[in-house]
């Protein structure tokens, strides 16, 4: 070999050697939530609705979240949707080589748990995909078919959750469900919050994800503490105010209106309300249009409409 050659081999080496060395030494990248849908659980367009919400053309995916760990190439969906098999294909887009590791249950409304049939024999079948639940929702799935099969033949494996107890994932990632009031014909609700780090240590973050609560009244815990302690805050903006539906009785279906939810932060500082991003809105909800005066008011408050497909890095 001529001695050019062999220089110019030896440069292309070292090159080699320190862009490896690059590579370990950089670090690991960081786990992040991505949301995977914003819409209350009959998404948009819902079905059977004959106005300009439905009839436009836009759609909107069911609320969901998911919360990536790149480092183990794992992931994890918070609610199970109708739209489980678009939002599975966004993942495959957002974190390609990143494999579903779990999935964490808020209640047994349509919206949140029903995707859970894409893991059956007729679709995936998926191999004991860990599916964590409360107690009442955990019976729920074992005694109801279609559910009931998707445990007898191992697609998903129930894994207890208790509010307040936090579930460790991995190194530095945790998810602790807490109770909240709604309707719970079937089973109870929780939200989530989802940590690094030790909560309230040097470095740590948190998102909560909150699709569905009856009034904040109504909750033993006040929602600004819950905000003041994460980074940023999906919470439920299913109807803006009391007008939103004529013909139905809202005191049946009782969320915090947007409204109430603005009223409430008003007073906390900036840094406060930026955290807040609005989830779960119902196709009615005129803030799901951009530009509309009903989102420009949540705009104008310091707060925000989430958006499909924002991360947000723990
Ligand atoms: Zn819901
Ligand atoms: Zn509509
Ligand atoms: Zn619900």
């Amino acid at each position: 070999m001529s001695r050019p050659r062999r220089a110019a081999r030896g440069l292309a080496r070292l090159v080699l050697l320190a862009a490896a060395a690059a590579a370990t030494a950089a670090p690991a990248p960081r786990p992040y939530t991505v949301v995977l849908g914003i819409a209350q659980d009959g998404g948009l367009p819902q079905a059977g609705c004959r106005r300009d919400c439905c009839t436009s053309g836009r759609r909107e995916e069911v609320s969901s979240l998911a919360l990536v760990e790149p480092a183990s190439r794992r992931w994890w969906l918070f609610d199970a949707t109708p739209d489980f098999p678009r939002q599975l294909a966004r993942m495959a887009r957002e974190a390609p080589g990143c494999t579903l590791a779990g999935v964490f249950m808020t209640h047994a409304h349509m919206g949140h748990y029903t995707g859970l049939m894409h893991l059956g024999r007729e679709a995936m079948g998926a191999r004991g995909v860990r599916v964590w639940a409360m107690p009442r929702l955990r019976a729920f799935l074992e005694a109801n078919g279609p559910w009931s099969q998707l445990v007898e033949l191992g697609n998903i494996r129930l894994v207890p959750l208790a509010g307040d107890a936090a579930v460790a994932l991995g190194d530095s990632l945790t998810v602790t469900p807490f109770l909240v009031p709604h309707r719970d014909e079937f089973s109870e609700t929780v939200g989530f919050r989802i940590g690094s780090g030790s909560p309230g240590g040097p470095g740590s973050r948190g998102v909560v994800f909150l699709p569905d609560i009856d009034k904040w009244e109504r909750w033993d815990r006040r929602v600004e503490d819950l905000v003041a302690g994460v980074d940023a805050a999906y919470l439920d903006a299913t109807f803006f105010d009391g007008a939103e539906l004529p013909g139905r009785d809202l005191r049946e279906i009782p969320h915090p209106f947007v409204v109430e939810t603005l009223d409430r932060f008003a007073p906390l500082p900036a840094g406060i309300r930026a955290r807040v991003r609005f989830i779960h809105l119902n196709h009615t909800n005129r803030a799901l249009v951009p530009g509309s005066p009903e989102r420009l008011r949540i705009e104008r408050a310091g707060m925000r409409v989430a958006v499909a497909g924002e991360r947000v890095g723990l």
